[in-house]
């Protein structure tokens, strides 16, 4: 065991379970007025029942409580967090500094422009910086994740065809594909046809070629795709879909591996979307706001949502007379604070430093790979970019599955990598280390990689049975995620 990774976690009570009565959770000298009944100050329909058990703790009770509670959960502030596709990088806290800056954050979005001049020189910014980034010609910040940018992009793609009157029923998307990609193709009213990879992992040229008809929209590509894998052949890719009249779409959720390097703008790419929770200083996975920036070449530029802002005489305005334009995709303008901390991003690294993000990533999740590598199956043994797919082949022959080394890296005090996708690889383990590692914390979890690899061999049933440090051991997550149980029965 890796030391100072295994931690002092206690046994937490209920907070109804801690309540006595009478305890109060603040002091404060006494009222010097005449207590009124609350019935003369509100109405009574405002007037709240008691709540019956409600809990009674002082507020050292609460605030322990709460703490403790808070370290049950495992985040980017707590240690690496090594899931593949989700780029969960540590975050800069001055880029949420920035976002939560009084002028920001007051704002509101009916303000008039007159007044909101430098917010809109914030999204004009941003727009401008990201279109460069991408190497496409508009961006439109509405959008307010992946999978919505993903819509957008298709339904950008199903009006620029329906504007030149053509009639087209398909979206081609690889199987190693993320699974929002023919969801979205399917929910924007597209029939999916999945290409498969070759023994490359990668798309399989002549396989396009045979399947690539008028009736074909879009091909829907990732790159670097979710094996971590760059698409070397893009720009032929391209011309085979361009060539039958089709368009490409790119998932750019993938972009920390590029920045600086190379623009999916110089690929053949028409449309993509950015994950800026995942590439630009949101944290993800929380489950809050994010940003999926739509990114076009010149030709779907007329389609974008509305409003665009523009720079005229008078300053930044929100341009709504765009006649081609979908509309709307959602109320207002986006995730402005979303914007703000991409943009305090992409101006504290300046282009040098986002070049380097990208060389860091790459270069981390390589250095996984040859550390790793005989130790842990490698399904496709390439050069990868900012994450490496490994499998469960070696240990499989034990009976130690993916789950179980997944569930054994927690007694080591690491966040399990993304397992069982993607869905080529048999028993995949996804990892994405992220530029923002030292070689310490790689080095950490190469060891804990290597101890499990160990147990597997020596003591299977050690590692079948992970995890044994944790506040619950193995759950039965089909029943919890099935019939979970969230209400306090006294
Ligand atoms: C994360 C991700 C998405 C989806 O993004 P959301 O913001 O979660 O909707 C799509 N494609 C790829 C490759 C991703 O990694």
């Amino acid at each position: 065991m890796n030391q100072g990774r295994s931690s002092l976690v206690r046994d937490e009570k209920l907070i109804f379970e801690l309540s006595k009565p009478g305890r109060q959770g603040y002091s404060l000298p006494k009222l010097d007025l005449s207590p009124q009944p609350l019935e003369k100050l509100l109405p009574p329909s405002y007037i709240r029942d008691d709540i019956a058990g409600f809990p009674e703790v002082s507020e050292v009770e609460v605030v322990r409580h709460f703490t403790r509670l808070s370290t049950w959960n495992y985040g980017i502030d707590t240690g690496l967090y090594p899931l593949g596709s989700c780029t969960m990088k540590y975050n800069p806290k001055v880029n949420e500094q920035v976002s939560t800056l009084e002028e920001f954050a007051i704002s509101h979005p009916y303000q008039p422009e007159e007044l909101s001049q430098g917010n809109l020189k914030v999204m004009k910014t941003l727009e401008e910086f990201l279109a460069e980034i991408t190497g496409m010609d508009r961006v439109s910040l509405q959008v307010v994740a992946g999978a919505h940018g993903e819509l957008v992009g298709l339904m950008l793609i199903r009006a620029y065809h329906d504007f030149r009157g053509e009639k087209k029923t398909k979206v081609l998307i690889p199987d190693s594909a993320h699974g929002t990609n023919p969801a979205s193709a399917y929910f924007a009213g597209y029939q999916v046809e999945e290409i498969p990879s070759n023994s490359e992992g990668r798309i399989d040229l002549d396989h396009l070629r045979q399947v690539v008809n008028q009736e074909v929209a879009a091909l829907m590509l990732t790159n670097p795709n979710t094996l971590g894998l760059f698409e070397e052949e893009i720009l032929q890719i391209a011309e085979i879909i361009h060539h039958s009249g089709g368009l490409i779409y790119c998932d750019g959720a993938n972009m920390n591996a590029l920045m600086g390097i190379a623009k999916p703008g110089d690929m053949g790419i028409d449309v993509l979307h950015l994950n800026l929770h995942k590439t630009f200083s949101t944290p993800h996975g929380g489950g809050g706001p994010g940003g999926g920036a739509v990114a076009v070449n010149r030709a779907l530029e007329p389609f974008l949502p509305v409003p665009l802002v523009e720079k005229g005489d008078r300053g930044y305005y929100l341009n709504y007379d765009r006649p081609n334009s979908i509309g709307k995709v959602r109320s207002f303008y986006g995730n402005f604070a979303v914007m703000v901390k991409a943009l305090a991003y992409i101006l504290t690294m300046g282009g040098e430093g986002l070049r380097l993000v990208s060389e860091a990533a790459v270069v981390n999740a390589n250095y996984i790979r040859k550390k790793l590598a005989g130790i842990y199956h490698l399904p496709y043994d390439l050069p990868n970019m900012h994450e490496v797919v490994f499998s469960d082949k070696i240990q499989a022959a034990k009976g130690v599955q993916t789950i179980d080394i997944a569930k054994r890296l927690m007694d080591y005090g690491f966040h399990p990598p993304t397992i069982y996708f993607p869905l080529i690889v048999h028993g995949a383990l996804m990892i994405e280390p992220t530029e923002t590692e030292s070689i310490e914390e790689l080095d950490a979890f190469i060891e804990a990689m290597k101890s499990i690899a160990i147990e597997a061999e020596e003591n299977p049933e050690l590692v079948r049975s992970a995890p044994h440090l944790t506040k619950v051991s193995r759950l039965d997550e089909v029943t919890a995620a099935r019939k979970p149980v969230l209400r306090w029965q006294p």
